[in-house]
């Protein structure tokens, strides 16, 4: 199979990359077992109530740092070992210049991890092949995306599950967990949406001030109780791993 990324072309250094923000600190959390530079994409066609990302929020997809900046970056993080790169959002497959950017890591070395809500799963598809790891958020029950994230059809979120279900690409589906959304009686939808999944993480809700709902920017907490049970409830079907928010 051709690879996607051997037909596009370098990209002018001039020109924006889809990278809105290159933080200059790396993270030791984002990445499975390895330090990663965090590479912001601007915009999301979601509206997550706990979301806190202000880029991801800020409205239309924009023009992001051009791509001699970031090579100057992605140096200085190849200078103290960095040798990972996560892309994140907002939601990076809304970018065209996604593939510019895998390549452009790749060529540097880098080994890509994608993070994604899941609803573009022809760019996934395309890019699959290319990518070290890939983290898809699972919000909630299909049904309840319209409602609950102002997604009014998740049906390209349940082919982008069976996607990454059915290839042999490292990846992780991940659940933030709010008692009011994750209720049991939602458990085996969730259950059956991720059948055959390797690998399920479940994080905690945790309250901040700049979260999108005001409701939420006060609201417990999720308590460990209620994780251990919904673990204990899909582990029959799912390998579901427990892990502390930040
Ligand atoms: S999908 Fe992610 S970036 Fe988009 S609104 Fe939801 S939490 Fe925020």
């Amino acid at each position: 199979m051709l690879n996607p990324l051997s037909t596009v072309q370098p990209p002018p250094p001039s020109a924006p990359s889809p990278v809105a923000s290159a933080p200059p600190d790396c993270s030791l959390i984002d990445y499975p077992g390895r330090m990663a530079a965090m590479l912001f994409t601007a915009g999301c066609n979601f509206r997550c109530p706990f979301c806190h990302n202000a880029l991801a929020l800020a409205g239309p997809v924009r023009p992001g740092i051009p791509w001699k900046a970031l090579d100057d970056a992605l140096r200085r993080f190849r200078g103290n070992w960095v040798s990972a790169a996560v892309i994140t959002g907002g939601e990076p497959t809304l970018h065209p210049g996604l593939p510019d950017l895998v390549r452009f890591l790749k060529a540097r070395g880098f080994s890509v991890k994608l993070d994604t809500n899941g609803s573009r799963p022809k760019v996934l598809r395309d890019l699959l092949p290319s990518l070290d790891y890939v983290a898809m958020d699972i919000k909630c029950a299909l049904a309840d995306y319209p409602r609950l994230v102002g997604c009014p059809d998740p049906a390209p979120v349940a082919e982008s599950v069976r996607l990454l279900v059915s290839s042999p690409a490292d990846y992780e589906f991940r659940t933030t967990v709010l008692t009011s959304w994750h209720t049991p009686d939602t458990w085996p939808a969730l259950a059956d949406l991720l059948s055959g999944a390797r690998r399920y993480i479940l994080p905690p809700f945790l309250p901040r001030p700049e979260v999108l709902s005001p409701d939420l920017r006060d609201a417990p907490e999720t308590p460990h109780a209620f994780l251990l049970k919904m673990q204990a409830a899909l582990a029959p079907r799912l390998p579901v791993t427990l892990r502390a928010a930040f």
